[in-house]
């Protein structure tokens, strides 16, 4: 994936993504509602000496939520095991990592809503009761057997908890949101990220890549960097508020934090389709994109700015959207 701008982790953003993982909930920036909730619950299973309740972490790509778990994990002082929904195969796989985990310990599953039913049947009792039936043998001898595990948090993951089966979602004690982050909690992020890097930035330009970041730290490292390289390059590796603006504008991430596929989204809708109401599917198709991926993906952040809105014919493209291209509005609007 070569958008600069994609919330998605790419192969590209792996090892440095690790290296600048906070730790602890302290350094844990932003998402102060999330924290607060969290603190209490770590404190109160802590003093009891038991393991948390399970928590759901649900929000845009980007936002944090491997990043939280690892830090539960952490503050608990017990050992993380990470796992994803579609690496969960057979109901043998799942039972293979919750029976290797110790007392206390936290589970991470990402991406829990492409969990297939058979195994969240097998998830059900082990989040409630923490056991296991397992069904031995095939046909006439086939017999279940129980087999009690040590209590575990499970921490689940998703983009969209809409496509949570509801028995799923219930057994979550604690489900928490992620939202977008505020210009000032990702200024902060790219300054820490910065000073991880050893690289000299100047306070303008940490707001200047925080505003174009479409409100997600991800996307803030991921530019920092490719600002990082313009400065060494272009400049004397100081990143100054110019320095900053040329790379961006070579990046073609506008001042909204909009790029060329946005533009072509935008610009679609209003000169094509008189700004909509435009149908999902056709929306997708004119960026030669799958629509759950618009859905996921692109669209998040631009119904958060307020650039387009969903009605039930179809997405709009509002007020906003035409003044930030230079489109006058059509009179019927
Ligand atoms: P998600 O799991 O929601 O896709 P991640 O947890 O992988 O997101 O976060 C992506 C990157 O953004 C992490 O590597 C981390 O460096 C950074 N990050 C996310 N949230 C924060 C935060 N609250 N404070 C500092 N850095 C963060």
């Amino acid at each position: 994936d070569s958008r600069v701008l994609s919330s998605e982790l790419s192969d590209f953003d792996e090892g440095f993504e690790q290296s600048l993982r906070p730790q602890r909930l302290v350094q844990y920036i932003g998402q102060e509602k999330v924290k607060d909730n969290l603190s209490i619950f770590i404190e109160a299973a802590r003093g009891r000496s038991e393991s948390l309740d399970h928590v759901l972490l649900y929000g845009p790509p980007g936002l944090g939520k491997t990043t939280l778990a690892a830090v539960i994990a952490n503050e608990m002082g017990v050992n993380l095991r990470m796992t994803s929904g579609p690496a969960i195969e057979r109901p043998g796989d799942l039972a293979a990592v919750v029976s290797s985990l110790e007392p206390g310990d936290v589970l991470f599953i990402d991406e829990i809503h492409r969990l297939n039913r058979a195994i969240e049947e097998v998830l059900y009792p082990a989040m409630e009761d923490f056991c296991l039936d397992i069904v031995v043998g095939k046909g006439p001898s086939a017999k279940s057997i129980r087999l009690d595990l040590p209590p575990f948090t499970l921490i689940g993951a998703t983009t969209r908890a809409g496509s949570l089966s509801a028995p799923l979602r219930d057994r979550f004690g604690v489900p928490l949101r992620l939202e977008y982050y505020d210009i000032e909690p990702l200024q902060e992020i790219v300054i820490r990220s910065a000073g991880l890097f050893n690289v000299k930035i100047e306070d303008q330009a940490a707001i200047e890549i925080a505003r174009r970041s479409r409100g997600t730290p991800r996307i803030s490292n991921r530019l920092l960097r490719r600002v990082r390289d313009y400065a060494q390059v272009r400049g004397n590796g100081t990143i100054s508020l110019d320095i900053a603006k040329e790379a961006m504008e070579m990046l073609q991430v506008d001042s909204h934090g909009l790029d060329h596929i946005d533009h072509k989204l935008l610009t679609g809708m209003i000169e094509r389709f008189r700004g909509g109401p435009v149908g999902l599917e056709t929306l997708a198709a004119s960026i030669g994109e799958e629509s759950v991926t618009l859905e996921d993906v692109y669209e998040p952040y631009l119904l958060q700015i307020g650039f387009i809105q969903r009605t039930p014919r179809g997405r709009i493209a509002t007020h906003l959207a035409y003044e930030h291209f230079g489109y006058p509005m059509p009179e019927e609007r």
